[in-house]
């Protein structure tokens, strides 16, 4: 499980930034967090290939999080896109997507699932498979805003394999069993319960992806103690009229909300243009919040494995 960060710009064009977009990579599944203009150029730099993208959740319909997503979509369609595409966010998504030209409903070769969002919303699981969900919550922006969580769902206990082979279970399908909740019953007669020899539950891992946004509840509950939070400072404290103005957050304010949620991690970004040397915000950010990073485009965050641990 890796993210890659493609872009860490705001609103204006900066030389050396991208505008907003995130990959989550988690065993085979590619997620995809905004997707701002020249978003497919920083996929391609980041080894992520279109045709396996899975699902695209987009924040809001400023141009820096969505004027990408038409020409992935139309990139997506050259390559012969053979999967079902998911696309959440805002609602009036799918008449924007189909009102390109080209892009019509019969225009693309593929089929897309979407999920629109509605304004005044308080939690919606908005993309679900057997090992994760992925839940939205709404933000506080100058435009309707929802920020995403990625959660892995629990793994199953450790299995104590000495105390399993004591009680007599030796075949490989049932030591299967067991760490996946199910007694077995034993040539012999006994019934091992798997709370015999399974310890409880491991929690799955998390990702919170929180931009643009004031510090709020919503990307306080969507932090709540993620292993990695990805959160908007667009400004330093000194700008912090300017953040209230324009509805975004400083790095303290991000700060505030993984300390507030518990988070392990913090990365900042969605960095205002003015900013060409990001550590005062980095600074800012570390008073409140000790493992802060800015966020650096294209770098990989590994995730620890909780799968590898010792059975
Ligand atoms: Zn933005
Ligand atoms: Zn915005």
């Amino acid at each position: 499980m890796e993210l890659t960060i493609l872009g860490t710009a705001s609103a204006m064009p900066v030389r050396d930034r991208h505008f907003s977009a995130a990959v989550l990579r988690y065993e085979g599944a590619v997620l995809l967090f905004d997707c701002g203009e020249g978003t497919q150029f920083q996929m391609l730099r980041a080894g992520v290939k279109s045709p396996r993208i899975d699902a695209v959740f987009i924040t809001h319909f400023h141009g820096d999080h969505f004027y990408g997503l038409v020409g992935l979509l139309s990139t997506m369609s050259l390559l012969r896109y053979e999967g079902r595409l998911r696309i959440v966010g805002p609602r009036g998504l799918a008449a924007a997507v189909y009102a390109t030209p080209g892009l019509g409903r019969n225009g693309l070769p593929f089929e897309i699932e979407f999920v629109e969002l509605d304004e005044g919303f308080g939690r919606a699981v908005v993309y679900e498979t057997d090992a994760f969900a992925v839940t939205a919550r709404p933000l506080e922006h100058s435009i309707f805003t929802a920020g995403y969580r990625f959660e892995e769902k629990p793994r199953p206990g450790t299995l104590d394999v000495e105390k399993a082979r004591a009680l007599g279970v030796t075949d490989y399908a049932h030591y299967r069993a067991l760490k996946a909740g199910h007694a077995v019953t034993l040539p012999g007669g006994r019934v091992v319960a798997p709370e015999e020899v399974v310890g409880p539950p491991k929690p799955g891992r998390s990702f919170a992806y929180v931009t643009d946004t004031r510090p709020c509840e919503g990307g306080r509950l969507l932090a709540r103690e993620a292993d990695l939070l990805y959160h908007e400072a667009t400004f330093t404290e000194d700008r912090l009229e300017r953040a209230l103005e324009t509805k975004h957050a400083t790095a303290r304010e991000a700060a505030a909300v993984a300390k507030a949620a518990r988070a392990k991690r913090l990365l900042i970004g969605h960095f205002s243009a003015r900013y060409a040397d990001l550590e005062p915000l980095l600074i800012e950010a570390r008073e409140v919040f000790e493992n802060t990073e800015t966020a650096e485009e294209l770098r990989r965050y590994v995730f620890e494995s909780v799968a590898e641990e010792k059975t």
